[in-house]
Formats: C-alpha cells, structure tokens, sequence
C-alpha cells in the first residue's frame, strides 16, 4: 500500500520531489481509518445540520458560479493528489465574518466577508487552495479520530450519534472550524494553497500578503474569526514564501477586477 502510493504520487506529479508531501504514511492511515464513503457521510450530516442551523448561503447565482470558477481552476492539482473527492463550494452570507473552512469529503465553505475583505481573487484562490490541501491531506478525518476516537467517528458516518454531529456543526458556526488544527497541519495545508493556486495561474504570494494584510489588520472584528483559526504568523507568510522560492511555483494573475465585481454584488 505504502510503495504503491508512492510510486502512484510521483507518477501523476511530477513535482513531487519539489513538493514534499509532509505526511503520507500518516494520510493512509487515516485513510483506512476513516474511509471515502465514510468522510462523504460526515460532510453530509454536517451540511444538513448548518441547513437545520439555519445557517444562509447565499442565493445571489453570480456569486456562486464566481466561487465555482475558482474552484473549477484550483481542482487539478487536488485532484491528482487525492482523487474521487466531490468539491462543493458554498458561499455563506455572513459579510461580518471573514472565514473560510473544509469539512470531510470535500465540501468547501466562504464567508461572504471574506471575499469583501480579500484585495484580489489570488487571495480568494490561496485560502481556497489551503482549504481544499486540508481535505486532500485528509486532515478532518485525522483531527476527528484524534478527538473523539474511531469507534465514535464511525458511529457519527453512520448517523449513530446525532449529538456529536450537533456538537461539531455548532463548533463549526461558531469558531469556523471544527477542530483546530495544529501547526504543522497549517503549515501543510499552507504548502498545498501555494501549490494549487500557483498551477492554476494565480499568484501564489497572494496568501502571504492575505495573511499580511489580516496581521496589520488583526483588531478589525470581521477578521477575528480566522485569526483565531489561521493565526497569520510572520512564520507562516516566511513559510509561504520560502516554499515559493524553493519550488518555482509561479504565476501572475491576480484577478482584482474580477473580485471587485463581485464584492459590488455583495454589497
Ligand atoms: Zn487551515
């Protein structure tokens, strides 16, 4: 299993020497701890209890087809580092927050405050591409079992412990996350943003000066919520940056027009 998955990742990514993956061995474990299927149902049951939350997404069919070209970009590179998973994008209409989170299987979530608060769709990009690196680096799946351990998790895909799903969908409301990731997990979901944003054109230091601007802005309360998950570190924008010089990851759009037209839909 292990070579397999070895050989299979250098084949279908050439870059695989330039983008280490930091964890492999622990992805396929949490691979055969917690399966595809079994991810889908824990996505699931978390949608419908933000629906039963009565939680808004946002109806305005501009903003979601522009988020759903985005993501149409980015996929490539996920989806040869994990393939089989089903990205949905949703756009929360909550313009006071400036969040963005992933749940198992590969259902992505934006507030709407954070494409106001964004200065270009590189930036949009970044923290997409950083979010969709949490599911293809099955960090959900890993952070679950960690915290409640297997024999709940399966019982949550399964839909045997209603309560737990509550817990973590109001964890999600409140906090934008499920459960924090650490560090390390950061720092790789971090490395995958620039991956994927880079190999679908944009700009990949566009989420290092998202994370500047976030710092320099780090009082204004819209912004405190992915503060409190992504605490933008002058460590991780050096991490970002360094991960860029040492791969080359290049590319140069930055699709400011494009963002500005849609933040005058959302305003
Ligand atoms: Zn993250």
């Amino acid at each position: 299993m292990r070579a397999l998955f070895i050989v299979s990742a250098s084949l279908l990514c050439g870059c695989a020497t330039l983008f280490p993956q930091a964890a492999p061995i622990e992805r396929e474990v949490a691979k055969a701890l917690v399966t595809d299927e079994q991810e889908s149902q824990l996505g699931l049951q978390v949608h419908q209890e933000l629906q039963k939350e009565n939680v808004k997404f946002h109806a305005n069919p501009k903003v979601q087809a522009y988020i759903d070209g985005i993501a149409r970009k980015l996929v490539g590179g996920p989806d040869r580092d994990r393939p089989g998973v089903k990205w949905q994008l949703f756009v929360i209409d909550e313009g006071k927050t400036a969040n963005a989170f992933a749940t198992p299987g590969g259902r992505i979530y934006v507030y709407s405050g954070l494409l106001l608060a964004a200065r270009n769709e590189a930036e949009v990009a970044g923290v997409l591409g950083h979010e969709m690196g949490h599911v293809v680096a099955r960090h959900t799946a890993r952070q679950l079992v960690t915290a409640k351990g297997l024999e709940v998790v399966s019982g949550m895909a399964l839909g045997q412990a209603p309560n737990e799903i509550v817990a973590l969908t109001a964890a999600l409301a409140g906090k934008g996350t499920m459960l924090a990731y650490g560090r390390e997990m950061e720092r790789e979901a971090d490395t995958l943003g620039v991956k994927y944003s880079a190999a679908a054109g944009y700009n990949p230091d566009a989420l290092a000066t998202f994370f500047e601007m976030l710092q320099s802005k780090g009082d204004v309360p819209e912004l405190l919520a992915f503060l409190s998950t992504h605490p933008p570190s002058a460590e991780r924008v050096r991490n970002i940056r360094a991960t860029i010089a040492q791969t080359g990851a290049k590319g140069s759009d930055l699709g400011a027009d494009r963002l500005a037209a849609i933040q005058a839909e959302l305003k």
